[in-house]
């Protein structure tokens, strides 16, 4: 039994039934093997024991009670997985299906991606088993307090500091800063995603949605093409599903697509962007009323394909953002679209591709850039955020997205670099790993055994 996989059975031995978290680290750890053959010093410090396991992880009760005077308890979690390059940095999410392996596994994501941003921030992770469909408003402000009376102990500006994710946008953000700043009488800079009028960063909103899209543009640019006139799938209607689409609008591509947990929207002459906002942002509805100003959409129900894929990938395309979550493209949706012709995929969620699928997408040696690098725009602008609350000041819209701009042209970079060094120029998932995880590692090796 090779040393990758040694680590893996003495996971799931310590870890039981935590199959995101193993899926993670699987695809991390064989893309480094050929780093680990090559390099022992690695092991000599046991940096993959250490890197696999949290360096703390808070679990706790979250009680409230609803509109009807019910008491509703939740489970809340936060992972602080590694502060080897800075305080713990990642979001918190709010959904029905968030359990240890989930938060795990997208804390273990984080350490990667954030140290490929280039900036000081470290992993982790949090979030509960909260479903905030159908709530009231006071119902969220409530649970969000409640979930703050805990989570207030283990977080502060320079040693962990949540941001938004699924579930929790500024709204929550909002709702939780409050209660922060109540139970310790400091205004500070603690979580971000904040609004513009008390600490938010211009372009943060944007950052994840338009960092997918620049990254699918510095592949394309790297072939000698672009986004324009490229039609493009897009799943989910959220936060990053939303600015992406604005963004291919922006770079003249057309976006055909977008999803939610009820159903996709296919729209030929290119998704109406005013209108998502509308129904998601304001109105916070179902993708289905989109088909009330426009008739001429396809509108498929989720469930359509219960053997083993989803109605967004089912459509002819040159390009795919899958922005929704987790394992939404399986292995059998990336045969459908690769034969249907798409030669790239940037992804703007966190492990939305099954195992099967980027085996399938680096097979075809399309232009395949995985989340941890693709959609890294997000903490990287939470992290100038935290920049600007530190100094006092305010960047324009446009000094941020420069940055975030220069960001992922970096990622890219070094994701390609990593990748041609090792043999597989057009691996970015074996580059992302390999460069994320160096600069960790030799920040961990430097820092001692702790
Ligand atoms: P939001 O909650 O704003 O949006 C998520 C969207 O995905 C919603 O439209 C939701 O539908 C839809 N969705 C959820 N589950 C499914 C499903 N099974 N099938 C189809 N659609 C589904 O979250 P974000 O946009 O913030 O996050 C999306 C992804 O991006 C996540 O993987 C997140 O971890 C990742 N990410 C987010 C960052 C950020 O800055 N926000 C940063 C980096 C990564 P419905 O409206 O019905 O709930």
């Amino acid at each position: 039994m090779t040393y990758i996989h040694q680590t893996i059975t003495d996971l799931k031995q310590s870890s039981p039934a935590q199959c995101e978290f193993y899926q993670a680290v699987e695809e991390v750890l064989e893309s480094l093997e050929p780093l680990l053959e090559t390099s022992k010093r690695y092991q000599k410090h046991a940096i993959i024991q250490r890197i696999v396991e949290p360096e703390r992880q808070i679990m706790f009760r979250v009680p409230w009670v609803d509109d009807n005077g019910n008491v509703q308890v939740n489970k809340g979690y936060r992972v602080e997985f590694n502060s080897a390059l800075g305080p713990y940095k990642g979001g918190l999410r709010f959904h029905p299906s968030v359990n240890a392996s989930i938060i795990k596994f997208l804390g273990f994501e984080q350490i990667f991606k954030n140290a490929l941003t280039g900036l000081p921030i470290g992993g982790g992770k949090g979030g509960a088993n909260f479903d905030p469909k159908g709530r009231s408003d006071n119902e969220i402000m409530r649970f969000c307090q409640s979930y703050m009376n805990e989570l207030y102990r283990h977080i502060g500006p320079t040693t962990d500091v949540p941001a938004g994710d699924i579930g929790v946008g500024a709204r929550e953000i909002g709702y939780m800063f409050g209660q922060y700043k109540r139970l310790t009488g400091r205004y500070e800079g603690v979580l971000t995603g904040k609004s513009l009028l008390w600490g938010g960063s211009l372009a943060r909103k944007e950052a994840t949605g338009y960092g997918t899209v620049y990254f699918a543009q510095y592949m394309l640019e790297a072939q000698g093409s672009s986004l324009k006139g490229k039609k493009c799938l897009v799943s989910g209607a959220g936060n990053v599903a939303i600015y992406a689409i604005e963004k291919l609008l922006e770079l003249g591509a057309t976006p055909v697509s977008c999803s939610d947990s009820r159903g996709t929207i296919f729209h030929e002459q290119g998704i109406d962007l005013e209108l998502i906002k509308d129904i998601k942002e304001v109105r916070r509805l179902s993708l289905e009323e989109y088909m009330r100003v426009h008739s001429d959409a396809i509108y498929t129900p989720s469930g359509e394909y219960p053997e083993d894929g989803h109605a967004v990938w089912r459509f002819n395309a040159d390009a795919a953002f899958p922005c929704a979550t987790q394992n939404e493209l399986t292995g059998e949706d990336a045969q459908v679209l690769l034969a249907n012709g798409c030669t790239l995929v940037s992804e703007g969620a966190n492990m939305p591709s099954s195992q099967a699928a980027v085996e399938a997408f680096i097979k075809a040696q399309i232009a395949y850039g995985p989340g941890k690098a693709a959609n890294a725009g997000g903490v990287a602008t939470s992290q100038l955020e935290m920049s600007q609350n530190a100094s006092m000041r305010n960047w324009t819209f446009e000094e941020v997205d420069e940055q975030l701009k220069a960001i992922m042209k970096n990622i890219f970079t070094a994701a390609s670099n990593a990748a041609q060094e090792y043999g597989q120029p057009n691996n970015l998932v074996l580059g992302a790993n390999i460069a994320g995880f160096k600069r960790v590692a030799e920040a961990m090796i430097e820092q001692g055994v702790v």
